[in-house]
């Protein structure tokens, strides 16, 4: 019988109904279903863990339909761990075999056996690019069964070779160094976004910074937690927290949303042992609001729409100091549009899993982005970046997407030259607007 853990349970009971997360959430603002909202998915959890075995189909639904955006954790007056919730109990459905759809299948297996390892992945991607090349992927799509198809539409284009570099393992900082910080690179961000990786090492350099890039760090887990195996992502996290142990460190910077509320929560999954490393872990643009930046020196004339990544701004709680960078670049008018805190529908691998849910409530956010009408919409999670470019190309928007950290970037003219040290990592230059 699918039963969920009694501390499941204990902290289900935190939820008092009060309704006041219903207006935060996507799916039940989509869908208008009790049951496709927090309060509902909590009492479809409380009542599963009580033994109503009749509702654990639908909780299985329901837990798989939710975004795991914890916009009702912002909302909700109780302090619900929802995230915690949520990701307990798509654990127990999954262990007691209630998510083995063929398709929930591959995405285990290709979030265990392909996204972690950095040989495979970059094989399949190099696959990808060429095939996008001589667009066999349109090809494709066009003799393969729906599904896959539009899994095929939705794959990220993959960048030039040039920006599929790996970063260097150690960069001096230029000027007097201020301290030593760790990059956390990410599995899929040095294949699909070498190039946001490569502005976040610049920038932190040009601030004072030196930077390690330890060799033996790897994919932080989020993901195969999302999809319900704790055990791969409790394996990938203890990795992680023995590749960054090495040297005293001011900071580990993500510059990925979803990485950083994974290995921010480490203590999660590996208890007390993980605080040290956990206490350590910084978003790139909350570490620089905090120690303060060194003025940019160029100008970039842009309307800039800043979009706030769930995980960063829920999960982490980090709303301001993005936009507090942005400000102080000269030229970059900062406009605010009316769906900056919701949800984009790319929930790490959900707009893929669940498109029709995740084109629904993107949709909302393009009439709030083309009403603003800007050039830029910055954002910083890579699965924000993928999902909200492919929603302005496909309605004809003219703006473009952009990570926080390659705006500052272009604001400090991209290539540092003699503090790289020669190094072809800082040779390529900056994408300017
Ligand atoms: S995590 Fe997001 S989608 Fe899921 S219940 Fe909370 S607000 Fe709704
Ligand atoms: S706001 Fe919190 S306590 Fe109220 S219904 Fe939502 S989850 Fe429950």
């Amino acid at each position: 019988m699918t039963t969920l853990a009694p501390e499941t349970y204990a902290k289900s009971l935190d939820c008092v109904h009060c309704g006041l997360c219903l207006d935060a959430c996507p799916t039940y603002r989509a869908t208008g279903r009790e049951t496709s909202s927090p309060r509902g998915r909590i009492y479809l959890m409380r009542g599963v863990a009580e033994g109503r075995a009749a509702l654990a189909d639908l909780l299985q639904e329901e837990a798989f339909l939710c975004l795991g955006c914890r916009a009702c954790e912002t909302a909700c007056p109780s302090g619900v761990q929802y995230g915690s919730l949520l990701e307990d109990t798509r654990t127990a459905l999954v262990d007691q075999g209630l998510r083995r759809s063929p398709a929930a299948r591959l995405e285990r297996a290709l979030l265990k056996h392909l996204v972690p390892h950095p040989r495979r992945l970059r094989l399949a991607l190099s696959g990808l690019a060429l095939a996008q090349r001589l667009q066999l992927d349109r090809l494709a799509a066009r003799v393969l069964p729906a599904r896959l198809a539009r899994l095929l539409s939705a794959a990220p284009r993959v960048p030039p070779a040039a920006e599929r570099v790996a970063l260097p393992e150690w960069l001096p900082a230029e000027g007097t160094s201020r301290g030593v910080v760790a990059v956390f690179a990410g599995c899929v961000m040095p294949e699909l976004f070498g190039a946001v990786n490569a502005a976040t090492v610049r920038v932190l350099v040009r601030n004072g910074y030196d930077v390690w890039v330890p060799r033996s760090q790897g994919c932080c887990g989020a993901l195969q937690a999302h999809a319900g195996d704790r055990e791969t992502a409790h394996q990938l996290a203890a990795h992680n927290v023995r590749a960054f142990e090495d040297r005293a460190l001011d900071a580990v910077i993500v510059n990925s949303a979803g990485c950083g509320a994974a290995l921010r929560e480490v203590t999660h999954w590996l208890g007390a042992d993980a605080q040290a490393f956990a206490d350590r872990v910084r978003d790139v643009c909350e570490f620089l609001d905090e120690r303060g930046l060194r003025a940019p020196s160029q100008r970039v004339a842009a309307r800039v729409c800043y979009d706030d990544p769930c995980h960063l701004v829920h999960a982490q709680r980090v709303r301001d100091a993005p936009r507090r960078l942005l400000a102080q670049i000269d030229g970059l008018e900062l406009i605010s549009h009316g769906d900056a805190a919701a949800c984009c529908g790319a929930a790490g691998t959900y707009n893929l899993t669940q498109p029709e849910m995740a084109g629904a409530v993107l949709d909302r956010k393009l009439n709030a982005l083309a009403e603003a009408d800007p050039d830029w919409v910055a954002t910083g999670n890579p699965g924000c970046l993928m999902h909200i470019a492919g929603g302005l190309r496909r309605r004809g928007l003219r703006a473009r997407v952009v990570h926080p950290i390659e705006l500052l970037d272009w604001a400090y003219g991209g290539d540092p030259g003699g503090a790289a040290g020669g190094s072809p990592f800082f040779s390529g230059a900056a994408k300017r607007p």
